[in-house]
């Protein structure tokens, strides 16, 4: 079911969402919370009346969902900034996982070009003998062809991202400005939804109420041969034969603790995911660890350690039963062999596959520069003596500025533990 709040719950003063002359609370501040109650968890604020720039850290292939706190942080610094989703992932229907998209159909004239992204969703329908299900859709145009269609497809699919006068919007591949946002292409009129639209002439489907908002499990699934003739034709990329003893010596070369910013970020989405107890856990894991695998591949610092730790998170978790640690849990040699499972020599074959060239292949992070500023002082064995073994030696603190100083006895205090 969709959700059906008023946007103004708790407020006093109303927010009109939809209103062109303007809503009195911002239209991120006034609804981002409400998209995430809704079950979107990458809503995005973008500057006021414009489709981009987003947020840093939130959109692309490694995208990030933005917490509470980093959406009452983009609410305080845009309030009345534009307000966009970004495809859903690893959405539960049926007990199934589905991933959510939108076919992004433009039909009509741009910078005096003719844009027929209606006639390309025919000739796939056509060609394929299927169609777009009704589905709700995004515009600011009304009742016509354009629009973003939403659709739900199995989940880690990957399309195309783009058609004549059609784009995938998916999770690696941009977001969709939601309403009440305005569009800057579009003379400032603000989006709205529609339900039972299909992007096809006469099938337009009507206006949805104010303050509607679908959730990601209402999307209908599109018929798996859209789906097929859809899905991208980049061929996949086939692991390169990894030994158990090059693995060894690739675990060995990795740079050791401590952990940097991009493998502590990366660890500490993993760790929540398995706190909360999702049914995901192994699928998360496991797209925790291969993106681990790629951080140590790409020079980021501590990625052993990191590993350790989701490892030892992991067990845990699934060795213990959600209902007080009595049944369902698995064995913890079951759990280990599990965890063993993600790190088999193949997943780091698919990493190796794909390597980052020697160049790129630097820890930018803070804790890689100040190792790489070390290395210019002292030589490298020194810097790998004092990181692989332990605290920083006191020569050190002499040497450095208090604020490297700071870092150090911070890191005392994190080895220490
Ligand atoms: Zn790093």
């Amino acid at each position: 079911m969709p959700v059906q709040t008023s946007p103004t719950e708790n407020r006093a003063a109303p927010a009109r969402s939809g209103n062109p002359h303007g809503p009195r609370r911002g239209i991120y501040a006034a609804h981002a919370q409400r998209y995430r109650d809704a079950g979107w968890r990458y809503v995005l604020a973008l500057p006021a009346g414009e489709k981009t720039p987003p947020m840093r850290g939130f959109t692309g292939a490694a995208r990030v969902a933005p917490s509470g706190a980093d959406i009452a942080e983009m609410a305080a610094w845009r309030p009345n900034g534009n307000l966009a989703i970004g495809a859903e992932n690893d959405v539960e229907v049926d007990g199934r996982r589905w991933d959510v998209v939108f076919l992004d159909v433009d039909h009509y004239a741009k910078d005096g070009v003719m844009r027929r992204g209606g006639d390309t969703v025919a000739a796939i329908e056509a060609a394929v003998g299927a169609t777009f299900p009704p589905t709700w859709s995004i515009t600011s145009r009304g009742p016509g062809i354009s629009g973003k269609f939403a659709g739900r497809i199995p989940a880690g699919t990957t399309l195309v991202t783009s058609l004549p006068g059609v784009e995938l919007i998916q999770r690696h591949h941009r977001y969709a400005v939601a309403p009440p946002s305005r569009n800057p292409h579009d003379d400032g009129r603000p989006f709205l939804w529609r339900r039972g639209a299909r992007p096809a002439a006469g099938n337009h489907g009507v206006e949805a109420e104010p303050g509607v908002i679908p959730r990601p499990s209402d999307i209908p699934e599109w018929p798996p041969e859209l789906v097929a003739a859809l899905t991208s034709d980049r061929p996949r990329i086939d692991p390169v034969e990894v030994s158990l003893s090059e693995r060894r010596e690739w675990w060995d070369s990795l740079a050791p603790a401590p952990i940097c910013a991009v493998v502590r970020n990366r660890l500490v989405v993993a760790l929540d995911v398995l706190q909360r107890g999702q049914r995901s856990r192994f699928d998360s894991t496991r797209n925790a660890t291969l993106a681990l695998l790629r951080a140590g591949e790409r020079g980021h610092h501590g990625v052993r350690e990191a590993i350790g730790e989701l490892r030892r998170a992991y067990i845990r978790a699934v060795a213990t039963s959600r209902a007080g640690g009595r049944t369902h849990g698995l064995h913890p040699d079951a759990a280990r062999a599990e965890f063993g499972r993600m790190l088999r020599p193949e997943a780091l074959g698919l990493v190796l596959a794909d390597p980052t060239p020697e160049e790129r292949a630097v820890c930018t992070c803070a804790e890689g520069l100040l190792r790489i500023l070390l290395s210019d002082v002292h030589g490298p064995d020194w810097v790998h003596g004092q990181f692989g073994i332990g605290p920083v030696g006191p020569l050190l603190r002499d040497v450095l500025d208090p604020a490297v100083r700071d870092y150090f006895t911070g890191l005392d205090a994190e080895w220490s533990r």
